[in-house]
């Protein structure tokens, strides 16, 4: 191990369920102190204001939200994504916290020989090496995938997240713009995410979650789109759409949406928009297949809302 890589595996990391963190611990990769969180009061749970808004305590379960009628109502989106990812005991154990703050799934990042920027190194291997699962958007210098699918599903919701030293991050000021290859997120060290608010409904909106991936189960996507929409008189108003899997962040569909907006919800008009899914794209050697995954879903999920 390089001493870079010492250096940085020094760090004290927070605990919550360890769903992520015990597989660094056992490989080396997290060698710091640790800091258990624990489900205290407000930081578990989910809260509802007068104006149809929610807030969710960080210490939440993912099981918790995929199994919860009144967020399966509210914001189908998320409670899908919940209900979709890793497996029913990792949902059982996982926080929402967590998930967010999870660290890259690349198999360089998580070699403790193999140095990358993420360690202290001075380049991502992956880049040069085999990066089949890495993004299809090349963002910055770091090509590893975001692998939080609750951060993409909550930025198709414009949600926010309140740490002990911060208020309403957006996921943007939350993970950044994908540029910084050094970091999966951008809390400070010691900073605790403690709630994720998410903003009242649009009244009648509909919302659908999809993924792509290399085998039926416990298995990251290799793409993943969320979509909600207002369907006023057969039209597509307020469009949001995000997609995982496929840059160092959960991004924003902006062209797609821009091409929906105040459409007439056909199939013409889905396939023609989520070709546009595929703009500002900048595939590795090995990712272009994920262009085509990211087309489908889109027009799949999109499809979905509109029936
Ligand atoms: C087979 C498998 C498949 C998976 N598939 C998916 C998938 O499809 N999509 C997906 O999103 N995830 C997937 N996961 C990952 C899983 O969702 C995460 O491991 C889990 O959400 C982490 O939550 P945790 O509470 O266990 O976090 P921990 O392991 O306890 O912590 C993870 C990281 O977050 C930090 N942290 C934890 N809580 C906080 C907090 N409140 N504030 C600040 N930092 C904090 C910790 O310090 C640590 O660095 C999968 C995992 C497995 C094993």
């Amino acid at each position: 191990m390089s001493a870079a890589t010492a250096t940085a595996s020094a760090l004290p990391e927070f605990r919550a369920a360890g769903t992520d963190l015990s597989e660094r611990r056992r490989s080396g990769l997290s060698r710091g102190p640790i800091v258990d969180l624990a489900a205290t009061p407000g930081t578990i749970g989910v809260s509802w204001a007068a104006d149809g808004s929610a807030r969710i305590g960080a210490f939440t379960t993912i099981a918790m939200i995929a199994a919860d009628r009144r967020i399966a109502a509210a914001y189908p989106g998320v409670a899908a994504a919940a209900q979709g990812l890793a497996t029913p005991q990792i949902r059982h154990l996982a926080t929402l916290g967590g998930n967010l703050a999870q660290r890259s799934r690349c198999w360089y990042f998580r070699n403790p020989q193999i140095d990358c920027l993420k360690k202290g190194g001075s380049d991502c291997p992956a880049r040069s090496g085999n990066h089949l699962y890495h993004a299809a958007f090349d963002l910055g210098p770091c090509v590893a995938p975001h692998p939080s699918t609750m951060a993409m599903a909550l930025l198709a919701y414009d949600a926010t997240v309140t740490t002990d030293q911060r208020s309403r991050l957006t996921l943007a000021d939350l993970l950044g713009d994908g540029t910084n290859g050094t970091a999966d997120h951008l809390l400070a060290p010691g900073e605790r995410i403690e709630a994720i608010d998410l903003p009242a409904p649009l009244a009648s909106e509909r919302a659908a979650y999809k993924r792509a991936i290399s085998r039926t189960y416990a298995e990251w996507p290799l793409v993943e789109v969320c979509a909600r929409t207002v369907l006023t008189g057969g039209t597509f108003r307020q469009v949001r759409i995000a997609a995982g899997g496929i840059a160092p962040v959960p991004l924003r569909l902006t062209a797609c949406e821009a091409a929906l907006e105040g459409k007439p919800a056909d199939v013409e008009n889905i396939a023609q928009a989520a070709q546009l899914a595929t703009s500002g794209a900048r595939p590795l050697p090995m990712t272009g297949y994920k262009l085509a995954l990211l087309v489908g879903l889109v027009r799949d999920v999109v499809e979905q809302i509109a029936e």
